[in-house]
């Protein structure tokens, strides 16, 4: 539920709501906008009545939010969010690309992966320094010292890190690392994981799950944002389908239903998304066109030595190719790159 207050609405008004809400167990969300303060209730909304809330003075409007996730609904927020990390801006007008390796392997691999992304015009660097493989006898990482690289990365050419993080217990140490945290594909309904990386104050880049509903997808974000934390960034990465040559299908029909219901940035994955090399640039093409907010690419300095996805993986001269590909493209949309 969300309540309007009236432009002149008191600082008093305004916590008699909050108050309010909070003694029939939800939680007050206070937006403070130019012209009035809005707030939202959060949580079981069983508990609570609009006629409750149209009786506070200083009140306006009580409108009851239909769909089940509620923070991220448009009606909530009408206003795309742009989320504001180490100086760059993802859901504004910059088509924001995240780059780097499947995984973190070496410190040299890592480096000259970022030194060449950077100069093509990335302006995050991905790298897994925890992965979740399906098989349990491969690299699963370099742990805490895959994160230390990745900042050592971030301080040499000044790109912010994404990287995953794939268990509760390690939501601290990633945090105190990385600048956004991503919640993989085979974690996005990992309830708990949700929650924790939900109270951390650090971006999260929240993956579609591998056969996740749109609704399921959105619940997700809504998780995450009932724990306070509102900069998540969605990321479309494919589907399973029964299609059987490419990895994954790439659900690009998601971009602008996730426009038309949320204010959330979202970006595409067209690596993972596809699993071939070949098919990142045109799908890359397709995002854009159809709306995304930015892209996460992965790009190794030796794709011929990954230790993972190396059948989707940019070489860094393919890269800086398909980054001048897709300029003209990106100013045709309004945007940047
Ligand atoms: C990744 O981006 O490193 C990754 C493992 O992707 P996904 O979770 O989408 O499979
Ligand atoms: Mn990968």
């Amino acid at each position: 539920m969300i309540i309007v207050m009236k432009a002149r609405a008191t600082e008093n008004e305004i916590n008699a709501v909050a108050k309010k809400i909070e003694s029939l167990g939800l939680k007050p969300h206070l937006s403070k906008g130019v012209e009035r303060t809005i707030i939202g209730a959060i949580g079981d909304e069983r508990l609570i009545k609009q006629e409750q809330f149209e009786i506070i003075a200083g009140v306006e409007n009580v409108i009851p939010i239909l769909k089940p996730y509620k923070l991220v609904s448009k009606e909530f927020k009408s206003e795309p969010s742009i989320i504001k990390v180490h100086g760059v801006e993802i859901g504004g007008k910059e088509i924001v690309v995240m780059a780097g390796p499947c995984a973190v392997e070496t410190e040299d691999q890592l480096i000259n992966t970022a030194i060449k992304v950077k100069e093509s015009g990335a302006k995050i660097l991905r790298g897994g320094a925890f992965k979740p493989r399906t098989d349990p006898y491969a690299f699963q990482g370099l742990g805490e010292i895959g994160l230390k690289l990745l900042a050592k990365a971030r301080d040499i050419t000044g790109l912010a890190i994404v990287t995953e993080v794939m268990d509760t217990s390690e939501v601290e140490m990633v945090a105190e690392y990385s600048d956004i945290l991503q919640i993989g594909a085979r974690n996005m309904q990992n309830f708990k994981l949700l929650k924790k990386v939900g109270q951390t104050r650090r971006p999260v880049l929240l993956k579609r799950g591998l056969a996740a509903t749109l609704k399921e997808f959105l619940m997700s974000a809504e998780y995450i944002m009932s724990e306070g934390n509102f900069d998540v960034i969605l990321c479309e990465r494919g589907i399973r389908t029964f299609v059987e040559y490419s990895r994954n299908t790439l659900d690009l029909n998601i971009v602008p239903v996730v426009k038309q219901l949320t204010h959330l940035p979202i970006i595409v994955d067209p690596s993972h998304g596809t699993g071939r090399y070949d098919l990142v640039e045109p799908m890359s093409k397709a995002a854009i066109a159809a709306g995304a907010d930015g892209l996460m690419i992965e790009v190794h300095i030796n794709p011929a030595e990954a230790v993972s996805d190396a059948d989707q993986t940019l070489r860094p001269e393919k890269f800086d190719e398909l980054m001048n590909n897709l300029r003209p493209l990106v100013n045709v949309m309004g945007r940047t790159l």
